[in-house]
């Protein structure tokens, strides 16, 4: 037997600092999936896991760290204790209370809330610069109570940018075209609610509209609306979609994404709301909303969603 420093000569007494440290809250099938995709594109040069549910919590930190030959990063931390996430740049929530048998919608949102105010006040504790992607559902609603709870650190709900992608992804589909090159959004309310732009979608800049008035309607003979009742699996596409947040923040890169963020003044809206629309994403987190130009109608859809919504 021989101990490490026989082979390893201590070189610097500097302790290693992580420059891109990301956490996640809920090792659950979408904590999971968002850990994997983020290790896959190396994104972070640290990753802490955060879960109620210990055993499982262990079990799934050594599954990934055994897998570490593989990837190219250095360090998978987890803990019950939010301490394990100090120096967060990101933190993304992924907890999961399941709805009880006969529990009501509002009776969830409120278990979460009082999940967030312990969670949150963790959180900002040991990370009060980082920023955070809120997943649980319904996402809107708890992108606001972070945002609340957080004294506004910069709280992006991961909303529509499943939704949207789903919605370019089908449209390719039906035309035989990658969906990186169908360009069309979701905006509004994360889930059955939620805004297709019709108006907007376009294929190397010619607008679906432009070649039939109806796209998106009910009179309209190809019923493209129809390509977003599908509903897809959600597990492996959050998680690669919320790896596209965290890369677009960690690199600082300023790319547009379907977020939720605060809305006041615009698209017609007055109210302190969380809903979907496109936002610049970089270091600072969203730094700039972009001004969309919704058609009346798809500006009607939007607000009744909101005021039936609202009601929490
Ligand atoms: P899951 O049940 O597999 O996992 C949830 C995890 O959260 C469990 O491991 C549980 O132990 C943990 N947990 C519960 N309370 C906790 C607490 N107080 N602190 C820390 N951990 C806690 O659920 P899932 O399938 O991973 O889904 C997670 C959430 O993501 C759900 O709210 C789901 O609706 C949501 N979701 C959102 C989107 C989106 O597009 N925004 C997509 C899919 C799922």
């Amino acid at each position: 037997l021989f101990t490490p420093s026989e082979l390893v000569e201590r070189f610097t007494s500097e302790e290693p600092a992580h420059h891109s440290k990301v956490s996640i809250i809920g090792t659950g099938s979408v904590g999971m999936a968002c850990a994997t995709s983020i290790l896959l594109k190396g994104l972070s040069d640290e990753l802490a896991l955060v879960d109620l549910d210990e055993g499982k919590l262990k079990g799934e930190t050594m599954d990934l760290q055994h897998g570490s030959p593989f990837m190219k990063m250095p360090n998978i931390v987890c803990s019950k204790d939010y301490l394990v996430t100090a120096n967060s740049s990101l933190v993304i929530i992924t907890e999961g209370a399941r709805q009880e048998k006969g529990e009501t919608r509002l009776n969830l949102v409120q278990r979460n809330v009082a999940i967030f105010k312990l969670m949150i006040s963790g959180i900002v504790q040991y990370s009060p610069l980082c920023k955070l992607i809120i997943v649980s559902n319904p996402v809107d609603n708890l992108t606001y109570v972070a945002w609340k709870l957080s004294w506004h650190i910069r709280v992006i709900g991961s909303g529509c940018n499943l939704d949207t992608a789903r919605f370019c992804f089908l449209i390719g589909q039906k035309l035989g075209i990658h969906s990186e090159n169908c360009h069309g959004w979701i905006l509004g309310e994360h889930g059955d609610s939620s805004v297709p732009v019709w108006s907007g979608v376009n294929i190397a800049g010619v607008p679906l509209k432009n070649l039939n008035s109806d796209t998106g309607t009910d009179k309209d003979p190809e019923q493209w609306k129809n390509i977003i009742k599908m509903k897809g699996y959600t597990l492996w596409a959050i998680g690669l979609s919320v790896a596209d947040l965290t890369e677009s923040i960690l690199k600082n890169l300023r790319r547009t994404h379907p977020v939720s963020t605060i809305i006041r003044g615009l698209c017609g809206i007055d109210e302190e709301v969380f809903l979907n629309i496109p936002c610049v994403l970089g270091e600072d987190g969203i730094t700039n909303l972009i001004k969309i130009k919704l058609t009346p109608e798809e500006e009607a859809h939007l607000k009744e969603k909101i005021q039936k919504e609202l009601k929490l």
